[in-house]
């Protein structure tokens, strides 16, 4: 005899109304809970929407508010969804975004295999300071590319039991956690503390993150690290 098909969900009549009341309740909440984080995204949003420029990212420079909390909360859900099987992942990689290099234009990164690598020119670059950190777990890191599935999916070969760690804007992280899921890579992250790229200013300027809680996540993982590398 065949088996039943398994029903994952079924909505009920009043599921929309649910579903809209839940919505209304996050939005205000969040947008409220977030008032100060994101007091410039309207004022911006709106200069955006006035450019006459039919440039490539109008229509991301264009997000709306509700969108800034939705990515944020969907990076936090896959963070705990993916806990588990990031910390059993034997190694982790690290990606990284060109917007943090502190020399900029001047950055002497270098092209690799799987992506161009930071060559430490400047103490106080974050990406130089993050590398440290991953020395000491004897970690790689690399730029972003483009095509970040492949980049990831390329990584894997050498290392199949892989975990990602990524750095990206509010806008931009959970889709790079989703493209990690299409290569099979269990990701966590970490978001920049504001944007400075060419998407958002006319003369770009280098970004930061929190160090400390990239070096949390990799303590999670790996405990304290090896004080001698
Ligand atoms: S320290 Fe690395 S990332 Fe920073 S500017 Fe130099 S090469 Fe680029």
């Amino acid at each position: 005899m065949k088996d039943k098909p398994t029903i994952t969900f079924r909505l009920g009549d009043d599921f929309y109304d649910k579903l809209d009341a839940f919505t209304d309740r996050f939005l205000k909440d969040g947008l409220e809970l977030f008032a100060k984080e994101f007091a410039s995204i309207d004022a911006f949003r709106q200069r955006a929407l006035d450019d006459p420029d039919d440039r490539a990212d109008a229509s991301f420079r264009r997000n709306p508010i509700e969108m800034y909390l939705l990515e944020a909360v969907y990076y936090r859900v896959m963070e705990q969804v993916n806990r588990e099987a990031f910390n059993r992942a034997k190694d982790t990689v690290l990606i990284l975004p060109d917007c943090m290099s502190l020399m900029m234009d001047r950055c002497k990164r270098e092209r690799t295999p799987h992506g161009k690598i930071c060559m430490r020119c400047v103490p106080n670059c974050q990406i130089n300071k993050i590398m440290q950190i991953a020395d000491r777990y004897h970690l790689e890191g690399y730029f972003s590319k483009r095509a970040l599935t492949e980049q990831l999916a390329n990584i894997k070969k050498d290392k199949p039991s892989l975990a990602v760690i990524g750095i990206s804007c509010i806008l931009t992280l959970a889709s790079g956690m989703r493209s990690a899921k299409e290569a099979g890579v269990p990701s966590r992250g970490v978001f920049l503390n504001f944007t400075g790229c060419e998407h958002w200013a006319d003369h770009p300027f280098p970004t930061e993150t929190a160090v400390d809680r990239v070096q949390a996540i990799l303590e999670e993982k790996y405990g304290l690290p090896d004080s001698t590398s």
